[in-house]
Parts: C-alpha cells; sequence; structure tokens
C-alpha cells in the first residue's frame, strides 16, 4: 500500500474514533445535563404543589382520600404526580396509574416532601410519566448526534487532504532517496539530492549528501590507488619478466650481476608491499602504538653514527643541534625512528653534494619538535600541498634516477597523526625544504590506550 494511501487511512481511522468517542461522551453527559435542566424548569412548581401536599399530609397524619383532593384542587392543569416512599402512585390525573410503580429510572428524581424532616412522599412532574419528556430529549441527542457526525465528516475530509498533504511531502524526499541510492549502487554520484526545508526530512536529505560526497571521494582515491600500485608494481615486474623470460629463451644460465638487479627488483617489490600494507593499517586505525617517554638524545645517538657515515659518503654537511640533554618526546620508539629516517632520508635523497642537513629538536610546554632542513632541490609551492598524498611524487624528483614509491610521507604523516601530532613542510625551488614535526607531551584517552585513529 502506499504511504499516501497509508497516512489518509491512518488520519480518517483516527477522526473517527475521536467522533466516535466526542459523541458517546456527549451523549453521556450532556443529556443527563438537558435532563437536569428540563427538571429544574419543573421544581418552581412543585416547591408550590410540595407545600400544598405537605400541609395535607400535616392535617390529614396520612395520604388517605388524596386522589379526590388532588381532583379538587385541579391538579390536572399543574402536571403533578404523587407517590409514596416506595414509589406506589398516590395520585395521577390520569387514574390508571393509581396504584401503579413509578418507573425505576424516575424514581430517583422525584422531590421529597418532608414533615419534620421526615419523607413522606415524593412529587414528580407529569411530563417524565409522559412521551413528551422523551421525546423532547430524544431531539435533542438526535440534533446533537447530527452535529457530531456532520463535524466528524468535515474533520474527515480534511484529514485526507492532510493526509495526502503530508504523505506528499514525506514520499516525495523518500522517492529520491531511495533513486539517488540506487544510482550511488551503479556508481554513479554525479546529482545530489535536493533539499526540502530544514526540518529532518532536511536533515536527511544534508547527511545523505555528504555521506555521498564522502563516498565519491573514497571511491575516487580507491581508483586512483589501485592504478597507482598497479603502475609501481608494473615496472619492477616488467623487468623481472622480460629479463627471465629472456632467460628461458636463449636457454642460459644469468650472470650474478644480474641475479643481483632482479634481487633488487624484488627487494624493492617487497619493500613497496611492505609500505602499502603498512599505510593501510595505519590508515585504518590498526596499528598499534607503545609509547614511552624517551629521553631523545640518547635516543637519537643510537643511529646518529650512521646519518653521519651516509652523509659522508653523500658529501653533505649533517648538522645535529639537539638543543639539550633533556629534551624529552612522547612516542613510540620504532615509529618515532621510521618518522626520523623518513625524513632524514629524503633530505638526503633530494640534496646534492656539497649540500647540507640540519636536524634540530627542542621542546615547550606542550611538546616535543623535530625539524630537518636541508639545501636541496626544493618543492615548488603548487606541489608543496599534495606531497603527503600517497605516490604523490613532484616533477623534480621524479626526472631524478634515485626517487623513490612517493609513499614515504604518507607513511610519515599517518604515523605522526597516529601519535596526534602534526607534521608541515616549507620549501622553496632550489634553495631547500625543511620538514618539521610536532608531537604531543600527553595524548588524547585513545592514544593512551595506544589505539591509533
Ligand atoms: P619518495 O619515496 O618519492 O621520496 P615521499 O612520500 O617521501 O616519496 O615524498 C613525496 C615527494 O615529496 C617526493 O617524491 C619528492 O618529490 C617530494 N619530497 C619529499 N621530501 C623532499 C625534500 N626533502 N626535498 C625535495 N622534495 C621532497
Amino acid at each position: 500500500m502506499k504511504l499516501t494511501s497509508k497516512i489518509s487511512i491512518i488520519l480518517v481511522v483516527l477522526v473517527l474514533m475521536s467522533g466516535c468517542l466526542i459523541g458517546i461522551l456527549c451523549v453521556e453527559n450532556v443529556s443527563d445535563a438537558f435532563d437536569d435542566y428540563l427538571f429544574d424548569t419543573y421544581e418552581v412548581m412543585l416547591d408550590e404543589w410540595a407545600r400544598t401536599f405537605v400541609a395535607y399530609y400535616s392535617y390529614h397524619g396520612s395520604w388517605n382520600g388524596v386522589e379526590y383532593f388532588g381532583r379538587v384542587v385541579g391538579l390536572e392543569q399543574s402536571g403533578v404526580v404523587l407517590s409514596d416512599l416506595n414509589g406506589r402512585i398516590l395520585y395521577h390525573f390520569d387514574r390508571d396509574y393509581v396504584g401503579r410503580h413509578v418507573p425505576q429510572e424516575i424514581f430517583s428524581r422525584g422531590y421529597l416532601l418532608r414533615v419534620d424532616h421526615n419523607v413522606i412522599g415524593i412529587l414528580y412532574p407529569a411530563a417524565l410519566f409522559s412521551d413528551t419528556f422523551t421525546v423532547m430529549q430524544e431531539e435533542f441527542s438526535k440534533a446533537m448526534m447530527g452535529a457530531i457526525a456532520k463535524g466528524v465528516l468535515i474533520i474527515s475530509l480534511f484529514a485526507i487532504l492532510i493526509g495526502i498533504g503530508l504523505s506528499v511531502s514525506i514520499a516525495t524526499p523518500l522517492k529520491d532517496l531511495t533513486q539517488a541510492t540506487k544510482r550511488m549502487a551503479k556508481g554513479d554520484f554525479s546529482e545530489s539530492l535536493p533539499i526540502y526545508g530544514s526540518d529532518e526530512i532536511g536533515d536527511l536529505s544534508r547527511s545523505f549528501n555528504s555521506m555521498a560526497n564522502e563516498l565519491e571521494k573514497s571511491t575516487e582515491l580507491r581508483q586512483q590507488m589501485v592504478a597507482d600500485i598497479s603502475h609501481e608494481l608494473r615496472t619492477p615486474l616488467t623487468v623481472l619478466s622480460s629479463k627471465l623470460e629472456f632467460t628461458l629463451e636463449q636457454n642460459t644460465p644469468l650472470e650474478m650481476e644480474e641475479v643481483a638487479v632482479l634481487y633488487d627488483e624484488v627487494i624493492r617489490l617487497r619493500g613497496l608491499v611492505g609500505e602499502l600494507q603498512d599505510l593501510s593499517k595505519l590508515e585504518a586505525g590498526h596499528a598499534m602504538l607503545d609509547k614511552t617517554l624517551i629521553s631523545f638524545p640518547a635516543y637519537f645517538s643510537d643511529f646518529q653514527v650512521l646519518l653521519e657515515a651516509e652523509a659522508e659518503s653523500r658529501e653533505i654537511d649533517l648538522r645535529v643541534d639537539l638543543a639539550s640533554d633533556a629534551v624529552y618526546c612522547y612516542a613510540d620508539p620504532k615509529r618515532l625512528k621510521q618518522i626520523i629516517l623518513n625524513l632524514v632520508n629524503n633530505a638526503f635523497r633530494y640534496t646534492a653534494e656539497g649540500g647540507a642537513i640540519t636536524i634540530r629538536t627542542w621542546q615547550d610546554a606542550y611538546g616535543f619538535y623535530f625539524s630537518v632542513q636541508d639545501t636541496g632541490i626544493g618543492i615548488a609551492p603548487d606541489e608543496l600541498e599534495r606531497i603527503f598524498e600517497r605516490f604523490y611524487r613532484t616533477d623534480q624528483s621524479r626526472h631524478r634516477e634515485n626517487g623513490g614509491s612517493g609513499l614515504g610521507l604518507a607513511i610519515t604523516k599517518a604515523l605522526v597523526d597516529a601519535h596526534g601530532g602534526w607534521i608541515k613542510a616549507e620549501s622553496q625551488l632550489q634553495a631547500g625544504s625543511i620538514f618539521t614535526v610536532w608531537l604531543p607531551h600527553w595524548t588524547d584517552t585513545k592514544a593512551e590506550n595506544n589505539e591509533v585513529n
């Protein structure tokens, strides 16, 4: 069943139910009130005749002869009926009623006659015994029910109209949403949902659009990544397969140097796969950090010698300025080493002979700072903002033989993020670059639990 019909039916059923309820309550309460009103109009008359009957009873000491008395004083016109305490009729202008019992529904509604606080009889308006009263009552009830029925009918019509309006306003965005979901399932993110107002439906459309945007971005990223990975794998695989194919065709054993070249390609492949694995773990938040308080100078001295040897072999001037012996940082030692080596290796890679690399550390109340500055090829301003993307390599570095895969800085940034810190790069083309990392002294609860976001 369509939403429009469902909502209209529910509204009409609700209107009918409340109409019936109002009808029943009105008939019960208003009919009683109407009876009371009618009875009150007779009360003045009953009051007058009560005095006459009480005088009669006081004089005679009983109701004997009251019927005759009634006819003599002309009670026919006054329209009153007298009964004893048991409801037996003592006087009625219609003689047939005398001696019968007052009907049950009227019995409690009589006017009590008292002598010295003792009830001696009950007076009723004669109209209560005739059809007039009932007819008036029925007419009143009929008129009231008619009015209620008319009201219910009009409200039902309104309910149907409101139901249609309401369901159209709900169903249209839902229909759009369904269509958009189907389009998205087919990979089409081109059209966004129209926003209907600022209510919950508007919020839903807005959230859906932002979800679609995110999905589109991540789909593009995934596609881009697959393309990048295939591209990166192709070169070493091509070298390996063509060399092996040639060897098989020629049926000649490989020279040791050739094996070494092939082995280098295998190592490169393994490194690439390892880096990819590392990055995806970090980005998915599955990498665990084992953070401790590190005294930086002592920690750095372990691999400083290796860096100095590398600098010497490349004829690069390596300067280390560790500020003081009391520089501490709160990090996972293995991961911190990865961050430092990625940055320093990049500096070596993109700095020519005779250049200089300066490593600095310092700290303030909030955290630990580490920077690597070089006098290398530098990075163009428009490329600077992209260097932390996966597989991104600047034009300059692509032309160099010793360029890496373009994953190093993406991994470095993911590691720094996992520590709750930040990394920034400043550079000038042909003048050099400086990469600065900040790690907080204390991290939030998630990081404290060694979980990477
Ligand atoms: P790669 O493995 O190619 O070095 P990275 O992710 O480490 O990949 O770096 C991304 C790109 O950023 C590099 O290809 C290079 O173009 C640029 N880059 C990184 N560090 C430097 C640097 N110190 N000087 C100049 N360019 C750099």
